[in-house]
This record gives C-alpha cells, structure tokens and sequence, in this order.
C-alpha cells in the first residue's frame, strides 16, 4: 500500500468510526475511562464542558434524535408547532436512552429548549436537571461576573452530583485539554477554507461530532489522526463554488443535506455545532479559572442567532464568515419551527439581497428523509453561481 492510500485508509477508518458514534447511543458508565464517574448531557448551543470534565463528568451533546427516531411519547406532552430537536430529545428521554445520564443541562436560548427542564425534572427526578441561565445580553457591564455567578453555581451542582470536588487545578487542568482540542478544530476549519477539495464538509462535521460521545482527550488524538491524513491527501481540486453554510448551531441537518450541499459546493465554513467551538481562541490558563471561562464566553467567542451581542450584528458575523473564507455565496439554512434561527435567516437574506453575493436559502428538519428536491435546488444553484463566474 503507497503512503497516499494508506493515509485514504487511515481517514476512512476514522471517519466510520465517528459516524457509529454519531449513531450510538450515549455511552454507557461502565465502559468509561476509570477517571470519569458518569455523564453529564447538554443542550446545545454552548456549554462549558471544562467543569464537567473536572468533576469527572463525560459531557455527552443530547443533539435530537436524528432521522430514524419514531416518536412515541413526545408528541403527548409537547405541541406540534415545537421543533424537532425538542421533541426527540424529550422521547429520548421518555424511551428510556438518555436513563445513563447522571444530569441533563438545557439553556434559556428559546421558549422550547427552557422548558425541556420542567419536562426532565418532572419525568426524571432521579437525574439533575438544571437550566444553565446565560446571559441574553453579554455587553451589559455586568455580564462577566454574572456569568461567571452561574458557572460557580454549576460547579456546585456537579460535585454535590459526582460527589467530587473540583478544585481550581482541575479546572485549569481541563481548560487546558479543552484549549489543545479547540487548535484542532481550528485547524480542521483552516484546512477547509484554505483546501476545502481535502476535506467536505460532512466528512469535518462527523469529525467534530465525534467530541459529543468521547472523552475531550481522546477527541484531540483522534482529530490528530484524521488531520494529518487529510493533509496529505491527493485529491484534485474541483470546480465547485465556495459557500458558507449557516443555520446548523442547533438542531442538527441531517447528513443527507450536508452530503447534497458537498456534492454541489465546497463549504468553506459553517456554524453547525458552533457550540463546541464557540471559544475562538485559547482560554488563560492561569488566575481564577472560573472567570477566565466566564470571560472567553463574552471576549473569545463566535455568534449564533440565540446570543445578542451589539458587537456582532446578525449582517455583520455572515459577512466575515463570507468574507474571511473567500466564499462566493451563502446557503442560508433554518429548522423547521425555529424562531431564532428564521429570524434570523430573514435577516441574512434581506440584507445579502443588498450586496451582490448570491444566496439559497433551505428549510430542514433533523427528521427529513428525503431530499431530492433540495439536491436539485443545490444543482440548479451551483450552476448558476458558476456560470456567473465564467461570465
Ligand atoms: S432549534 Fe431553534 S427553536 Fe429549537 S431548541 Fe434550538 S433554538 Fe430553540
């Protein structure tokens, strides 16, 4: 075997093994490295996960049920007009395979994803069930600090739960594997935006997911790994246009879509599972480690539709995410009865309708199975975007 179909091999085998994390089920405590005592699952968009691997907490992403899950029990206690990643996690819970987790965290980012902890409290007392309050407003003077309040309270939380401490040099100690993960992830997006033929964006996606079902440590070695062999990779350049992707920082797309988009365009960046990457860059690793959390949150930190920030204006992220990849167009993408993410997406829209980049927009939910409508609107699009260039 030559080095280059050994290094193909390499990716592949990697790439599987991520996609039957994607399909698992959350892992089981038995089968946990020896320092971890339970799983802890959250909601996106962001949550610090430092302080759950300090308490010895495998944080797991409770990220919907995807498209083979049949609901059962949801739809009994949720209304129709709520969206799916709500639903599927609420039966995930309810069909019993989130019954491993020691707590489920949710977040104030919408009415629905709130209240999935009165539903979780009610259903699971056994479990703690908190809602992480985040601030709506992080250029209120105040925010760090508040932040910073709320992050100690579910310091408490967690050790009252593991029934470990947490000290300081834990945190730091965490921080520091987070921060060695997070280069990583920045450098699987560089490789996309500056050789996106060497890497799709289903095949970075499944890479990046992977860190929801494995240990932050593990994740590093294994991205490591799959870097190195994309790298190298020979593959020829091909003439696709370049598109950021933007919608995907909650409810997931399913990977079908994300395989139509590739099939079509090299997506030079995106914003799904921003959560897992919303620290930019690298969380201090000395002083209170608390507060150098609470402010990497506000300071060091990317955008989504759920997090007002004057600072990052919904125009204004999109253009330098266009901007900064070099993209030709915008595939502008919401779930299916998501108010932060429609709204914003009129927002894309109306203000892209002002500049000459081109835009589709594309409505989902994790829930599709088919999706030969929208690969043809992708095919239609692209060529479009290409025949503009060449005129
Ligand atoms: S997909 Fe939208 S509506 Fe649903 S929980 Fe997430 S932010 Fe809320």
């Amino acid at each position: 075997m030559n080095s280059s179909s050994g290094d193909e091999a390499t990716l592949n085998e990697v790439l599987e093994h991520c996609n039957d994390l994607r399909l698992a089920p959350i892992p089981d405590v038995g089968s946990l490295p020896e320092r971890y005592t339970g799983t802890l699952g959250h909601f996106p968009v962001y949550f610090p996960e430092e302080i759950a691997h300090a308490a010895g907490l495998l944080p797991v992403s409770v990220l919907g049920g995807g498209n083979r899950l049949e609901l059962k029990h949801a739809d009994a206690r949720m209304g129709s007009f709520v969206c799916s990643i709500c639903r599927s996690t609420a039966e995930l819970g309810l069909n019993g395979s989130l019954n491993g987790l020691t707590g489920f965290i949710t977040h104030p980012i919408c009415d629905a994803a709130k209240h999935l902890a009165g539903i979780w409290a009610r259903n699971f007392p056994e479990q703690l069930s908190e809602i992480l309050y985040l601030p709506q407003n992080v250029n209120s003077p105040g925010a760090v600090r508040y932040i910073a309040a709320e992050f100690q309270r579910l310091r408490g939380e967690l050790e009252k739960r593991s029934g470990r401490g947490v000290d300081d040099d834990a945190l730091r100690h965490s921080i520091r594997i987070y921060n060695q993960n997070r280069r990583l992830l920045r450098e699987l997006y560089a490789l996309r935006r500056d050789e996106p033929w060497k890497l799709s964006c289903t095949e970075s996606y499944l890479l990046t997911r992977a860190r929801t079902r494995m240990p932050c440590e593990d994740h590093s070695v294994l991205l490591e790994r799959a870097l190195a062999a994309a790298r190298r990779r020979t593959l020829p350049s091909q003439d696709k246009p370049r598109v950021v992707l933007v919608g995907g920082f909650c409810e997931q797309p399913p990977i079908e879509m994300l395989e139509a988009i590739d099939s079509n365009c090299h997506v030079v960046d995106d914003d799904l599972l921003i959560g897992l990457r919303w620290i930019t860059a690298d969380v201090p690793e000395k002083g209170d480690p608390i507060w150098q959390l609470a402010e990497s949150f506000v300071e060091r930190s990317a955008a989504s539709p759920v997090q007002h920030d004057e600072r990052k204006t919904k125009e204004g992220y999109l253009m330098e995410m266009i901007g900064a990849s070099k993209a030709d167009a915008a595939v502008l993408t919401a779930a299916k009865f998501c108010e932060p993410g429609l709204d914003e997406q009129v927002a894309w829209a109306k203000h892209l309708d002002g500049t000459n980049i081109q835009y589709l927009v594309l409505e989902f939910e994790e829930k599709m199975t088919s999706f030969e409508q929208m690969a043809m609107q992708l095919e239609t699009f692209a060529e479009s975007l290409l025949f503009a260039v060449a005129a």
